[in-house]
C-alpha cells in the first residue's frame, strides 16, 4: 500500500540519476500479469511509482506523467505521435531481422504488437549489452518523432523507433511499442493517474497540510482532478506540485485564456414532472438542446481566436467562418472571451436548422473560407471568461447576462440559445414541442442562481437534458465501444445500418481484428463472436427500445445484481461519435442508472433475455 512504502528502499538508481524506463515498465508488467483491475490498487501502484521518482529525480516526473497519460503534450496543442501499425512493423522488422510478413502473421496470432515486439526481441542474440533506456530519452524521442515532417519524415521516424527498440530490454519492448500506439493495455484511466499524482505529492511530505483537511488523501486526489479539468496542462501542474505542493495548486494553476476547460455535461431527465420536482426550490431555465458540435471559442486580447472541440482538440482551422463571425459580432467593449456553444448546420436562405448528419459532411481538417459548403450558425449558451476575468465561479444568471451583453445576434451566424424561465409544467411542455419542431433534440434545463456555477468536466445534476427520444424509449442513447462482431446475414432492417454505413464501419474495423479478446474484456460467455477487435477506438451511439436484466450479458454486472447484467432490446446504430473517446463511452454506472430510471415506467420486457 502507498502509505507503508519507502521510495528510498525501492529505487535501484542513485538520487539525481535519470530514471530507467524499465522502472515504469516493470510496474505495468506487474499490473498486467497479476491481472490487477481494481482502480484503488492501480492508484497505489502508480502513486508509489510517482513518489519514487519525486524522491530521486523530480525532473523526470513530468515525462513519466506524460507517458502514463499516453500523451506527449496537452490535447489542445495537437502534438500527437500518429504512428500507424505499418510503420511499427517496418521498424520492428528492420531492428530484429524478421520479415514484415512474419511479424504480421505473429501479430495475427498474438493479437498485440507489444507482444510481437517482446517475442521478436527475445529471439535476438545481443552482441553487446545496450545502454539502459531512460524515461527522458524515450519521451524526448517521442517528441522528435511527432515533430518530424516533410519529405524524409517517415524514414526519420522509422530510424527513431528502431533506435529505441534496439536499446529496449526485458519487458520494455512491449510497452515501448504500445506507447508508440498511445496505449498501455493495463486499464489505467486518466482520473486514476490524476488521483495518484495528488496522493504522491501529499506523501512527498515536503509541504504543510493545513489542520482543517480531514481526509488528506481523498482531498489531494480531488484537487488535482479539479485543477486538471479547468487547466489540462501537465507541464504546469507537475511543476506547481513540486514547488508549492498540492494544497496551493488551485492558486498556481487555474483557468487560463487559450487553454480549453473540460466542458460541463448534463444528466438525463426522464420527464417533465421530474424536472419540476428536482428543481422545485430553485429558479431554473430551459434552453433548446441544439444538435450539432460543441465548441469552446477563445478570443484573445490580440484578436486571435481558437476553437476547441468537446475533447479539447484544436478545431480552429476547420471553422474559419466561425472565427470570422465571433470576431465581427462581439461588441466593441469585448476584448477577450471564452464562449461555450453548439455549432449547428444551417440553411441561411430558408432560415432553418439542418440535421447533424449535414454538419458531419463538413471537412474534418482545415478548410479555406471559399471551400465551405455547409454554413453553420453559432448557438451560444454560456460565457466562461470576459475581458480578463474568469466567470466559471459565477452563477448562470450572471454569466448569461454577460453573454447577452457581449454579442450582437445575427440570423444564421450567431444566436443565443432560445430559453424560457418558467416552472409551469405545461409551459415547459409547449416549449419542448417548439424545440422539437425547430429541429432541436429537446431541452437542457439549468439552475439559474442556486448551485449554478459552471462545473467543468462534470455530468452535473444542475444541468438536465430532456430529449424527444426519452419520452418513448429507454431514454438517452448509449455510447458504446465495439469490441467484437458477428458476420451478419439476412435482413438488416431495424439495425440502423444502411449498406453504405455498414461497409464503412467494417472497413474501418477490419484492421483492428485480433485473434483473442483482450484480457480485460468482459462479455457474454454463451455466444462467441466471429471476430474480436483490438484497442477500442470507435464510439457508437446506439438506441434501444428497452434495457433489460440479463443472465447472459455482463454490462453493469454487480451494480444491479451480483450475477446478472443489463442488455439492450432492439439495439439500433445511430452514428459514430467522432467527438468522443472510448473513455467517454457510457459507464456501467450510467447504464445501471438508465435501467433504474426506466423501471419507473411500465416496461413490457423486464426479465426477458432475448436481446442483442
Ligand atoms: P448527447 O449525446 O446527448 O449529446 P453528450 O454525452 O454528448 O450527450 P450531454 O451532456 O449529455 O452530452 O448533452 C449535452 C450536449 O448537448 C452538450 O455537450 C452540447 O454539445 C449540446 N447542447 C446543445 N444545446 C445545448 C445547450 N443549450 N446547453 C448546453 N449544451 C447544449
Amino acid at each position: 500500500r502507498a502509505n507503508d512504502f519507502e521510495p528510498e528502499l525501492v529505487a535501484c538508481w542513485k538520487q539525481g540519476e535519470r530514471v530507467p524506463f524499465l522502472f515504469p515498465c516493470l510496474a505495468f508488467h506487474l499490473i498486467e500479469t497479476e491481472k490487477i483491475k481494481s482502480q484503488t490498487l492501480i492508484t497505489d501502484i502508480v502513486c508509489n511509482m510517482l513518489r519514487t521518482v519525486m524522491y530521486t529525480t523530480p525532473d523526470d516526473l513530468l515525462p513519466l506523467v506524460y507517458l502514463l497519460a499516453k500523451r506527449i503534450a496537452p490535447p489542445h496543442e495537437g502534438l500527437e505521435l500518429g504512428i500507424g501499425e505499418a510503420l511499427v512493423i517496418k521498424a520492428l522488422s528492420d531492428a530484429c531481422g524478421r520479415t514484415q510478413t512474419q511479424l504480421r502473421k505473429l501479430n495475427e496470432t498474438l493479437g498485440d504488437l507489444g507482444a510481437v515486439a517482446m517475442s521478436s526481441r527475445s529471439s535476438q542474440t545481443m552482441l553487446r549489452k545496450p545502454r539502459p533506456l531512460t524515461i527522458t530519452e524515450v519521451f524526448s524521442t517521442f517528441h522528435r518523432i511527432a515533430k518530424e515532417s516533410g519529405k524524409d519524415s517517415q524514414m526519420k521516424k522509422l530510424n527513431h523507433i528502431k533506435a529505441l527498440f534496439v536499446a529496449a530490454t526485458d519487458c520494455e519492448p512491449q510497452y515501448l511499442i504500445r506507447l508508440l500506439q498511445a496505449k498501455l493495455g493495463i486499464g489505467l484511466a486518466e482520473k486514476t493517474l490524476l488521483a495518484a499524482l495528488g496522493q504522491a505529492a501529499l506523501y512527498s511530505g515536503k509541504h504543510f497540510t493545513p489542520p482543517n483537511i480531514q481526509t488528506p488523501l481523498e482531498e489531494a486526489a480531488e484537487i488535482v482532478k479539479e485543477v486538471y479539468s479547468v487547466f489540462p496542462v501537465y507541464d504546469k501542474i507537475v511543476a506547481a506540485l513540486l514547488s508549492d505542493g498540492v494544497w496551493n495548486l488551485p492558486k498556481t494553476c487555474s483557468f487560463t485564456l487559450g487553454v480549453p476547460v473540460v466542458p460541463m455535461l448534463a444528466k438525463q431527465a426522464k420527464g417533465f414532472s421530474e424536472i419540476v420536482q428536482k428543481f422545485q426550490n430553485t429558479e431554473f431555465t430551459c434552453e433548446y438542446k441544439y444538435d450539432g458540435e460543441r465548441a469552446q471559442i477563445h478570443y484573445m486580447e490580440d484578436g486571435s481566436v481558437e476553437i476547441y472541440s468537446r475533447n479539447a482538440e484544436r478545431n480552429t482551422g476547420k471553422f474559419p467562418d466561425v472565427v470570422a463571425a465571433v470576431s465581427r459580432l462581439r461588441k466593441s467593449s469585448v476584448r477577450s472571451f471564452v464562449l461555450d456553444c453548439e455549432l449547428v448546420a444551417y440553411d441561411r436562405s430558408k432560415q432553418k436548422i439542418l440535421p447533424f448528419q449535414i454538419l458531419s459532411t463538413r471537412a474534418r481538417h482545415s478548410v479555406a473560407m471559399s471551400d465551405i459548403k455547409v454554413a453553420v450558425c453559432i448557438f451560444a449558451f454560456d460565457l466562461l471568461y470576459l475581458n480578463g476575468r474568469p466567470l466559471i465561479q459565477e452563477e448562470l444568471k450572471v454569466r448569461r447576462h454577460s453573454l447577452y451583453q457581449s454579442f450582437d445576434e445575427e440570423a444564421g451566424f450567431l444566436k443565443f440559445a432560445t430559453a424560457i424561465t418558467s416552472n409551469d409544467i405545461y409551459e415547459i411542455r409547449k416549449f419542448f414541442d417548439a424545440a422539437v419542431d425547430g429541429s432541436c433534440e429537446g431541452l437542457i434545463i439549468k439552475t439559474l442562481n442556486k448551485d449554478a456555477t459552471y462545473e467543468p468536466c462534470k455530468r452535473s445534476l444542475n444541468w438536465l437534458k430532456l430529449k424527444k427520444d426519452y419520452l418513448n424509449s429507454i431514454g438517452d442513447s448509449l455510447d458504446l465501444v465495439p469490441i467484437a462482431a458477428f458476420y451478419g446475414c439476412g435482413n438488416r432492417k431495424g439495425t440502423g445500418f444502411s449498406t453504405a454505413m455498414l461497409k464503412e464501419r467494417s472497413a474501418s474495423l477490419r484492421s483492428k481484428v485480433i485473434p483473442r479478446p483482450r484480457s480485460y474484456y468482459r462479455y457474454a460467455g454463451t455466444k462467441t463472436p466471429d471476430v474480436w477487435f483490438d484497442q477500442p477506438t470507435e464510439v457508437w451511439e446506439v438506441k434501444a427500445s428497452d434495457l433489460t436484466i440479463s443472465v447472459v450479458h455482463c454490462a453493469a454486472i454487480d451494480i444491479i445484481d451480483p450475477h446478472k447484467g443489463i442488455s439492450l432490446r432492439n439495439p439500433r446504430f445511430v452514428r459514430v461519435r467522432t467527438d468522443k473517446k472510448p473513455e467517454e463511452a457510457s459507464s456501467s454506472e450510467q447504464v445501471a442508472e438508465m435501467y433504474i430510471s426506466q423501471s419507473h415506467f411500465p416496461s413490457k420486457s423486464n426479465n426477458q433475455d432475448d436481446n442483442d
